[in-house]
């Protein structure tokens, strides 16, 4: 971006000079033209959206001063990590309002389950980090709340959902369908609880899970949920699919991480939960698009400990992605690029 600010001192320079030499009998009235606000000359301008483009597998992206990574993919699998970064940059002021806290290590084990994913189906998942602190920037909020008024901050938020829509764009056109992971943390509970299962968010309300079956089919659209097109795709009903055998909660806790809901823990039973957020909404397929989402909120202790806790949830992860893509919509995770 400095060459940007260096382009237009140039251009400035450049401008005043051909016009003075060029008008030489109106020399006080050109030079007064050519003088630009300050502001208007200092005012870095950001390059298009897509100027990195294309986007070619295996490589990564950094936007503006290194804040968004992108890790370009090509099998239809995209994780996110929105609240892992640890960047604090001077031009961007602290957030002033809603939640700042870090989801501590999930920039760290969103990239050791895209290795994971690599080993194991020979093709790489797009990933998509904010590495801006969530005091600077919160990339799950929509763009008011995120970037709070700071257009380094708006730049940032920006980018980061470019790439997730491109990583869309090319999953849908060369798959037709795919799975968005929104990676989380959450942490202890006001009174001092701490919750140990990984909570799943399809937009389905905490008090929606915890109604029966029957009152649930009966009460909740299945197309206001984030998995919206691979409900569509399924041949289980949405309420297997979200609590049932066949679920992601059930094929990650049969590996050892014990998840709400599954057949095990139907829903939260009246404690706090998280249902999905901003990412979960716009990435997802509640508003149309072919990409199903759903927000992991994984609690620290036995998942964003340390590399050794990292590596194993990240095998199980990567386990029971396949085992659910191959089950709701039919096909093995394969790599086209
Ligand atoms: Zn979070």
């Amino acid at each position: 971006m400095k060459l940007n600010f260096i382009y237009l001192k140039y251009l400035y320079l450049f401008v005043t000079v051909w016009l003075i030499s060029c008008e030489d009998s109106n020399q006080d009235k050109v030079e007064e033209k050519a003088v630009l606000p300050k502001d208007t000359i200092e005012k870095e301008v950001f390059p298009a959206l897509g100027h990195d483009a294309p986007y070619i597998t295996d490589s990564t992206y950094f936007g503006r001063n290194n804040y968004i990574e992108y890790i370009a993919g090509n099998i239809p699998i995209i994780l996110s990590a929105p609240h892992g970064g640890a960047l604090t940059p001077d031009e961007i002021p602290d957030r002033t309002y809603g939640t700042t806290v870090t989801d501590a290590n999930t920039y760290q084990l969103t990239k050791v389950i895209m290795d994971s994913m690599v080993i194991r189906y020979g093709g790489r998942p797009h990933v998509i980090l904010c590495r801006l602190k969530r005091t600077k920037l919160d990339a799950n909020r929509d763009s008011i709340e995120a970037a709070q008024n700071n257009r380094f901050a708006l730049r940032a938020f920006n980018e980061f959902h470019f790439y997730i829509d491109q990583a869309k764009k090319k999953i849908e056109r060369d798959f037709g369908s795919g799975l968005f992971f929104d990676m989380h943390g959450h942490g202890a509970n006001p009174d001092g609880f701490y919750d140990l299962r990984t909570w799943l968010g399809y937009l389905i309300k905490g008090d929606e899970l915890d109604l029966s079956d029957d009152e649930l089919k009966n009460n909740v659209d299945p197309s206001m949920s984030s998995i919206r097109a691979l409900i569509d795709s399924s041949e289980f009903e949405f309420v297997e699919l979200l609590r049932g055998s066949s679920s992601f909660g059930t094929m990650l806790t049969d590996l050892g991480f014990s998840c709400v809901p599954s057949s095990d823990h139907l829903g939260p039973e009246g404690s706090r939960f998280f249902s999905g957020g901003y990412n979960t909404l716009v990435h997802g397929s509640k508003n149309g698009g072919m990409i199903s989402a759903i927000q992991i909120e994984a609690p620290k202790p036995g998942i964003r400990e340390n590399i050794a806790t990292w590596s194993k949830f990240a095998s199980a992860f990567t386990s029971t992605v396949s085992k659910f893509y191959k089950m709701h919509l039919r096909r093995d995770i394969l790599a086209i690029d």
